[in-house]
């Protein structure tokens, strides 16, 4: 059954504003609640003291503080976690915690599976399911920093916290849920609430062009977009919603977009590589041609293999080939290495338990059944990792 609780969590200043008003209320304690809320780590109304006693009652009359609830936490050799978190919709979507030198960066999920199906995701393979609130999105970093220690006296800062930066990398298209992703990242960048800076918060886009082009308009977080192959004819095949926003459009929506930023920052180009697939060193030719007068910088991604999945990971010759190509063409060259292998938490790796609505993951596994041509075919299993 529905809950009539109205959730606090996913509400930025002006939303809890205008609920306080709704019932009463003087504005001004909105930032109240969203300190305890995001600052403090609270949920229980009774434990805010510098709210008055009628004030909390009346609270915990019509409203909740609501957090996703975790399923499951896999914790791997490497310092790394992943949590399966469980949405409202019933399913299950997946954020990973990623400890490096100075930093740790969680990467969240902003739909229950998605619609846009690119052949080498598993994420897309699933279908799609839902949306994720405003709540079930802010809520993942929430849960992190209570599952990591993160909360505590605001006096002690959020130097302490254990989350330095914030990717939209994982299941879902972020922009597709616009309105309830840009409410979350306001309440990350918020200095009442995370604080974290525009530079370590990342919104990660396979290209939906019409949201590049108003992101401006509600934002200055940092851009990643996943171009995966430097021609219109590869990148339909492998992106499908290249069909509907070809590469010319998309870039000058992402140029727009980074020329609103007025400082340094470059957008980061995701290109995956997949042995045989996008990987040639033509490919990596057309690419530094492409991109000439985009200020960026190139982060290649080894394909990450997963069961059910054709496509190899480029060799490591080819890897480094191509990163040498575009290294000489003047472009500064990241390589993504894996991390939380074992646990499948890897890009491109995320499938949590997405309650399909679109048939897709059914059409999948009936097409595998058709090419394996009357051989005994094993169900493509949801991959999990081990506890
Ligand atoms: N939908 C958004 C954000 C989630 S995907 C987007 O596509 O950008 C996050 C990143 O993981 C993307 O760059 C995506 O292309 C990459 N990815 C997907 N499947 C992968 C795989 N099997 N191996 C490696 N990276 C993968
Ligand atoms: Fe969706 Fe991104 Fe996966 Fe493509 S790569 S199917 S856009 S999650």
């Amino acid at each position: 059954m529905p809950n009539a609780l109205t959730n606090l969590l996913g509400m930025n200043k002006q939303a809890l504003e205008v609920f306080l008003a709704s019932i009463g209320e003087k504005p001004f304690r909105a930032v109240q609640l969203l300190k305890w809320m995001h600052q403090q780590g609270e949920t229980d109304f009774d434990a805010m003291t510098n709210i008055s006693k009628p004030l909390r009652e009346k609270l915990k009359q019509v409203a909740q503080i609501r957090p996703p609830v975790i399923r499951d936490t896999f914790a791997a050799q490497d310092g790394c976690y992943k949590w399966i978190v469980e949405v409202e919709s019933g399913s299950g979507v997946e954020m990973v915690y990623i400890p490096e030198a100075g930093r740790g960066t969680l990467c969240i999920s902003s739909q229950a599976g998605c619609s846009l199906d690119c052949s080498f995701c598993a994420t897309g393979k699933q279908g799609f399911n839902s949306d994720l609130t405003s709540a079930e999105i802010i809520g993942q970093l929430w849960l992190a920093n209570r599952e990591l220690g993160g909360f505590g006296n605001p006096s002690s800062g959020k130097a302490a916290r254990p989350v330095s930066n914030v990717v939209m990398m994982g299941m879902g298209e972020p922009l597709l849920n616009f309105d309830n992703v840009l409410t979350a990242v306001g309440l990350m960048m918020d200095d009442i609430c995370y604080g974290l800076s525009k530079r370590r918060v990342t919104i990660s886009t396979s290209g939906v062009v019409p949201a590049i082009r108003r992101l401006h308009e509600y934002t200055d977080a940092s851009l990643a977009l996943s171009l995966h192959a430097p021609n219109d004819e590869l990148r339909s095949q492998i992106v499908p919603i290249n069909r509907k926003y070809p590469i010319a459009e998309l870039l000058a929506s992402v140029k727009g977009y980074m020329d609103t930023l007025r400082d340094s920052r470059v957008v980061t180009i995701e290109y995956i590589l997949i042995s045989g697939v996008n990987d040639h060193r033509q490919h990596a030719r057309e690419l530094a041609e492409l991109l000439r007068d985009m200020p960026c910088k190139i982060n290649l991604i080894p394909f990450n293999p997963y069961e059910g999945s054709d496509y190899h990971r480029s060799s490591n010759s080819a890897i480094s080939t191509f990163r040498k190509m575009l290294q000489e063409a003047g472009y500064t060259v990241t390589i993504r290495t894996t991390r939380g292998d074992e646990i499948g938490a890897a890009c491109g790796q995320l499938v949590g338990q997405v309650d399909d609505r679109t048939l897709r993951s059914a059409r999948h596994l009936a097409q595998r059944a058709k090419l394996a041509d009357g051989e005994a075919v094993q169900p493509v299993r949801v991959m999990r990792g081990q506890p």
